[in-house]
């Protein structure tokens, strides 16, 4: 089994400040581990700090989007050019948040995609359904079109990784039960396969997941890590979900 990844989504919060200790105690907290991917998505200010400070550890760092021009008047966007240049490794696109607040479609999300890829960032891809999505009984279509339509054109998925975050879970509190897991991370995965043919793409589960369900969300089959919003800003809960990634390892 590869490595589990589990991915922090600072989302708009912390100052320099406070990432800082933020940042340091999930160092400190995290330095034995070595058999998880360990990845922290600081806001923009922070990520140059946020590389340097964690150069000699097992944490890698992150975006939480990128544009997909290497530069040029876009006046308040960020290349991955130049995130490369920071020392990141990651970015996350198409997150629901970008897609509901900022109206980004499959189709951008899509551009920066293989941008993203092309400049040699690792690219975790968020797909997701609502919560009337779900319960008109969409899921399965809203996923399906949200994959085509985002890696359309995407040959190499050596770099690439999917979030399942399903819309009505993420910062609510509420979790997937565990059989909307197995079988949603089952269909994304067949989805990879036959897009893909054998694939190792890792399918992160993405929606209230704390030090509490941790444990039997990582157990389940075809869940490879996680994409934690709410407790990524807490070290200790932070820094136990990657203890207990560790200990299924
Ligand atoms: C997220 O923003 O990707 C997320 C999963 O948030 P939370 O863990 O707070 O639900």
């Amino acid at each position: 089994m590869s490595k589990f990844l589990i991915a922090g989504n600072w989302k708009m919060n912390t100052n320099i400040g406070n990432a800082k200790k933020l940042i340091n105690d999930i160092i400190k907290e995290t330095s034995e581990i070595d058999d998880v991917d360990i990845l922290l998505c600081p806001p923009y200010t922070h990520l140059f700090y946020s590389s340097q400070i964690t150069e000699a550890s097992n944490i890698s760092i992150g975006a939480q989007n990128s544009y997909f021009e290497p530069s040029g008047a876009y006046t308040g966007e960020v290349s991955n050019e130049m995130l490369n240049s920071v020392g990141c490794s990651y970015v996350i696109l198409g997150h629901s948040e970008r897609r509901a607040i900022f109206g980004e479609n499959n189709e951008l999300v899509n551009k920066k995609v293989i941008s993203a890829l092309d400049s040699g960032l690792n690219v975790i891809l968020c797909i997701g359904e609502s919560e009337s999505e779900r319960e008109s009984g969409n899921t399965n279509n809203v996923l399906f079109g949200q994959l085509e339509e985002s890696l359309a054109n995407v040959n190499d998925n050596s770099n690439l990784t999917i979030a399942y975050e399903p819309v009505w879970a993420i910062g609510t509190g509420k979790t997937a039960t565990p059989e909307i897991i197995v079988e949603t991370h089952e269909f994304i995965n067949t989805y990879l396969s036959n897009r893909f043919g054998n694939n190792n793409i890792k399918i992160l589960y993405g929606g209230s997941m704390k030090p509490e369900n941790a444990e039997s969300i990582l157990k389940i089959n075809n869940v490879s890590g996680g994409l934690i919003g709410g407790a990524s800003l807490n070290s200790e809960s932070f820094s136990t979900i990657c203890k207990i990634a560790s200990s299924l390892s």
